[in-house]
Formats: structure tokens, C-alpha cells, sequence
């Protein structure tokens, strides 16, 4: 099925998700408001998994007349950065998504913090002094109760009094995390009070060293939701289980009497809803943001943006459009079930955009010279080649033809079988743009292999008279020698040898692709000299392609984005 098919039966049928949000509107719920977050940690680039995020979260508010704001979750000072706040909004404006506020957790740090000193006081949280070992230990089984705390019933004033130190930097890491006090048998293990604070005396990129103690994800985001007024709170199915917690943390929130939002006070009955759909997976590749970290830090890929890496900034930088990652992400919709998504499939979203949009040109990566022995030495002549055929008001820009050109060793075969339109001794084929020629004959080096094909052109033949009409199988294209310009071609393959690494018992070093990069020479028409890194470019017959970050003008680089079809013959 093509992208544009499946993108219209999407347009039929909405998402579970956006039914959800549909109904609330329907009926009026939060004032008929609809407002989500896209809420990234700041410890790493976002991947095409945060895409599938962003676009929901955007999307359903730009459809239905809401807001959507970018919250940064930074409630873990260690492994957070001002750098991954700054590429992870360049990122959601690349893929063409624009939101209401800018938000960070730690903007609630206060709050929050105010909180846990309420629930404190009316007995609902508790200082822990065991390890996280031990209290991982008294957690029990779903179906075996857990174990109470020693430390459970110490009284609210010790209580007060130690989360206080805490906070002043007075108790080391690790020595102690405020609990809530829930119920430690409950069929839901996140009820076994979970823990809601940790000492971190590390700076945080915002706050400083202002705080000492750190709210848990549990204890964070839903409150944040709450406090900003967002309405429908979209996640992935990894949080389904954490779901009656969120409610459970909200409603302790309104029972304290927190009105921090303009939404609160419109609507009595506003409280934000978690709705769950699964991750994008994605074969041949991993998401997790510790393994692609470790490549970037052991130097195994060139940067979170090297072009094998699933991160929007390497499809970006592979010259991925933006179109083709939202396309994919429509063809493979939202679920209630996890999956793992064929990298050929985003890969056919992205030919089926660059088909549109890629300006098409001449370059041989694999090169022998054709040297066109009836043209006259010194000549050349301007022709013309359209930018885009698929384009009817497509520019064009002239090609030089000569007498001596390249073209692909695979486009030549001394003795070739039936079915080869290419050329061979004694036959004919078109040059793109230009001419019919005949191959007449053949220069080998000692070891036998060819360095030369001699041709003699039909000058009658020239793209665009009228006599040209004559039936020739084979098009190849080609660069004239005078005016080409060498370069650098990356050629790309899965950066991971085997279907689903992620669910691999070994190592994931061991799974990578030694094959993925490759860098060959090639030689480019000289009107390349005019593009630039994210142009899409088709280098006809071969693949498209874009020019990298690095590219310079005396030394030009392209990354090859994808091959025209799909080569991929499974992990081998
Ligand atoms: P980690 O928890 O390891 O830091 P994360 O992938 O959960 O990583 P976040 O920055 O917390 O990263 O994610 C922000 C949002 O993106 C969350 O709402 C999360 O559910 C969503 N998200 C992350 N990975 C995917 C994925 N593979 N598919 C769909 N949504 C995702
Ligand atoms: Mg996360």
C-alpha cells in the first residue's frame, strides 16, 4: 500500500486517543478547553519515538482549537542539560510544531515541595532510613502484601524535621527519601508508598544549588499537569499502571485546597486525564537513551546527529524530511498494543515526500570514463535538464556535455545477458539528457579490468528533437570530466545487524552493523556547488541524497539519505 493510501484510510478512522478527547469536548468537560503538554526529559536528543509523542500531543490540540505546551520533567539534576533543552526545541519546530508556553518542572519545585510538607503534617508521608534495596525487598509480589517500614510510624515531627535536613543539604545521598504513607498491600504495587523525594546534591541547570531534595516522576507530573491546567495528559502504555496514582496524588491536591490555575477556578470538576498509546519501536535500531549515549560518548557514531542514528536531528541531518517522519508516524497509528515498526516502512515514507520535493542531478559513485571518440575534441554544449519532473513549474539548469564523461561501471558490462538495457560492446543506450551512443569498444589495465569504454554518439539523437524518438532500452546517466567536481559519499545501512537489538541478550555492542557507513568517492555535476546540508537532492538512478553539516565548498560531502528502492535484503 502507498503512503498516500494509507494516509487517507487514517483520515477516516481517528485515534482511540482522539475519540477520548472528542467526548470530553463533546460534553463539555473542562469548559470545553482541550490543553496538552509534550513533556521530554532534558537528558538526551529526541528520537523518532518522541515524535510519535509530539506529533499527538501537538496535533489533537492544533485540530481542536487548544494549546500545547512543552514542558521540560528536569527533576533529575544528574543527568540534565541546558544543551538537550535547546536541540530538543530546535527539533519540535523542525518537524513544524509550535507551542503555547515553555514550562519546567522545576518551576513547581516549590510547590511541590509545599506539598510533601502538607502531606507530612497530616500524616501521609513519612521519612524512610532503610537502602533502596531494602525497601525494594518489602515491596512484595501483586499478589503478596508488602512489609511495613520500621521508620513508618515515626511522628510527624521527626518527620517535618528530617525532610527539612534533607532539603539543607544535611543528609548524604541515598541516607533517606521521603514516602507516602498509602497502603503497603495494595493489588497496585505503586501504591506501596511510593517514594516521592531523594537527596541530590547535585547542580541543577536551572535551580542551582537552591535545592538538596528532588520530587519522583510519580510525585512531579501529574502535579504539574495540575498546575498548568492541562487537560488531557497523553503518554505511553508504560504509565497505565501509574495511572491511579496520578489521580490519587491530584485528588490529595485539591483536597488541600491548591487552586493554583485559571482552570481550576473556571471549572469545579477540571482535573487532568492520562490517556495511554504504545511506543514507536523501531527495527534495527534502539531508543534508549543510555545506548545511544554510550555511542556517542565511546565516539561509535559521529554525534547524537550522525545520520544512522534514530534521532530527529540524524534523520534530519540524513536529509529526512519532516513531512515523511509525520507521514510515517499517521501510517503507523496509535495503539493499545506494543509493536515493533519496520525501518522500510519510514524509509518508503521518506522516498515517497523526497519523490516530490528532491532536485534531481548527476553523480557517478562508481566511475569509469566513457570517452565519446566522433565528438570533437575541446567542444562542449550547454543541455537542458529539469530540476524536478514531478513538478510541471519544476526550474532547470544546464548540463555540459563533452566528449569525455563518467559514467557507472554498473551500467557497463563487456558481455552482458538478454535482459541487460545497459551498455555493452556493440550497443546502445542514452545518456540522460543527451544522447544516444554506441559502444564500439573497450581499454583494459593488465589485470584485465576496464578503464575505458569508447563510444560514438548519434547527434541526431539529442534529448528534445524530434528525431530522437528512436527506441533505445536503457537511460544511464553521467558527469562530463572537464567540469565535475569530486566528492565524498556516505553511504548508510542499519546501524544495528539484527531485527529488534533491544529485546537481544547480548550486549549491544556486539549487534552493530560494522557495514553501516561507507564512504566512497564520486564525482557531481558542478551545479551542486549551489546546495546546501538539508536541500533534498536526488542523484539520479542512485538514491537521494543530502549534503552533510560538514560538507565544504573545496571538500564536499553527501550523505546518503535513502536508496531510490527498497535494497534491504534482511539482516545479513
Ligand atoms: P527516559 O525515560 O529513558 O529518559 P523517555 O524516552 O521516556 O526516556 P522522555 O523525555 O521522558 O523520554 O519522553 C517524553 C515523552 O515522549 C513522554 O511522554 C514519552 O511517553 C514519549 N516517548 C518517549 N519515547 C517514546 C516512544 N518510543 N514512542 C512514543 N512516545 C515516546
Ligand atoms: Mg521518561
Amino acid at each position: 500500500m502507498a503512503v498516500s493510501d494509507i494516509e487517507e484510510k487514517k483520515n477516516e478512522s481517528i485515534s482511540f486517543v482522539e475519540e477520548f478527547v472528542k467526548t470530553d469536548l463533546e460534553e463539555g468537560k473542562n469548559g470545553g478547553r482541550i490543553q496538552t503538554r509534550f513533556p521530554p526529559e532534558p537528558n538526551g536528543y529526541l528520537h523518532i519515538g518522541h515524535a510519535k509523542a509530539i506529533c499527538m500531543d501537538f496535533g489533537m490540540a492544533e485540530k481542536y482549537g487548544g494549546v500545547c505546551n512543552l514542558r521540560f520533567d528536569d527533576t533529575n539534576p544528574t543527568k540534565e542539560d541546558t544543551e538537550y533543552v535547546d536541540a530538543i526545541q530546535e527539533d519540535i519546530k523542525w518537524l513544524g510544531f509550535k507551542w503555547g508556553n515553555v514550562y519546567y518542572a522545576s518551576d513547581y519545585f516549590q510547590n511541590l515541595y509545599d506539598f510533601a510538607i502538607r502531606l507530612i503534617k497530616d500524616g501521609k508521608a513519612y521519612i524512610d532510613e532503610q537502602t533502596s534495596e531494602q525497601i525494594a525487598e518489602q515491596k512484595g509480589t501483586p499478589t503478596q502484601p508488602g512489609v511495613a517500614s520500621p521508620f513508618r510510624e515515626r511522628p510527624v515531627e521527626e518527620n517535618l524535621d528530617l525532610f527539612e535536613k534533607m532539603n539543607r543539604g544535611e543528609i548524604e545521598e541515598g541516607a533517606m527519601v521521603l514516602r507516602a504513607k498509602i497502603d503497603m498491600a495494595n493489588p497496585n504495587m505503586h501504591f506501596r508508598d511510593p517514594i516521592i523525594y531523594r537527596v541530590k546534591k547535585v547542580p541543577h541547570h536551572r535551580t542551582g544549588t537552591k535545592w538538596n531534595v528532588y520530587p519522583n516522576y510519580d510525585f512531579a507530573h501529574g502535579q504539574s499537569d495540575y498546575f498548568e491546567g492541562v487537560t488531557h495528559s497523553i503518554c505511553t502504555l508504560e504509565f497505565v499502571p501509574h495511572r491511579p496514582l496520578y489521580d490519587f496524588f491530584i485528588d490529595e491536591l485539591k483536597g488541600c485546597g491548591f487552586k493554583m490555575n485559571e482552570a481550576e477556578k473556571q471549572t469545579e470538576d477540571y482535573r487532568p486525564r492520562q490517556i495511554e498509546f504504545n511506543r514507536l519501536n523501531l527495527t534495527y535500531a534502539v531508543m534508549s537513551k543510555r545506548k545511544m549515549l554510550a555511542l556517542v560518548k565511546e565516539g561509535l557514531v559521529d554525534g547524537w546527529d550522525d545520520p544512522r542514528m534514530p534521532t530527529i536531528c540524524g534523520m534530519r541531518r540524513r536529509g529526512y524530511s519532516p513531512e515523511s517522519i509525520r507521514n510515517f508516524i499517521k501510517m503507523i497509528g496509535y495503539t493499545k498494543y506494543d509493536a515493533l515498526n519496520d525501518y522500510a516502512m519510514l524509509e518508503s515514507a521518506v522516498r515517497e515526500d523526497l519523490n516530490k520535493k528532491a532536485t534531481r542531478v548527476s553523480a557517478v559513485l562508481n566511475p569509469v570514463k566513457c570517452v565519446i571518440t566522433n565528438y570533437p575534441e575541446g567542444m562542449k554544449e550547454a543541455l537542458d535538464a529539469t530540476d524536478n519532473p514531478e513538478d510541471e513549474q519544476s526550474k532547470h539548469h544546464e548540463v555540459e556535455f563533452s566528449r569525455e564523461l563518467w559514467i557507472e561501471r554498473d551500467d557497463f558490462m563487456e558481455v552482458a545477458p538478454k535482459k541487460f538495457f545497459r551498455l555493452t560492446v556493440g550497443g546502445e543506450v542514452r545518456l540522460k539528457n543527451a544522447y544516444i551512443i554506441r559502444c564500439t569498444g573497450v581499454t583494459k589495465n593488465q589485470d584485465g579490468d576496464v578503464v575505458e569504454i569508447q563510444c560514438e554518439y548519434d547527434p541526431l539523437t539529442r534529448s528534445g528533437m524530434p528525431e530522437a524518438n528512436r527506441k533505445v532500452k536503457g537511460t544511464i546517466h553521467w558527469v562530463s570530466c572537464h567540469n565535475c567536481i569530486e566528492a565524498e559519499a556516505r553511504l548508510y545501512d542499519r546501524l544495528f545487524s539484527v531485527e529488534n537489538p533491544s529485546a537481544d541478550e547480548r550486549d549491544f555492542h556486539e549487534l552493530l552493523n560494522p557495514d553501516s557507513l561507507s564512504v566512497v568517492k564520486c564525482y557531481v555535476e558542478p551545479y551542486l556547488k549551489e546546495f546546501k546540508p538539508m536541500d533534498y537532492l536526488q542523484f539520479q538512478r542512485t538514491g537521494y541524497f543530502t549534503l552533510d553539516k560538514n560538507s565544504t565548498p573545496e571538500k564536499m560531502i553527501f550523505n546518503r539519505t535513502v536508496g531510490l528502492r527498497d535494497s534491504w535484503k534482511g539482516g545479513k
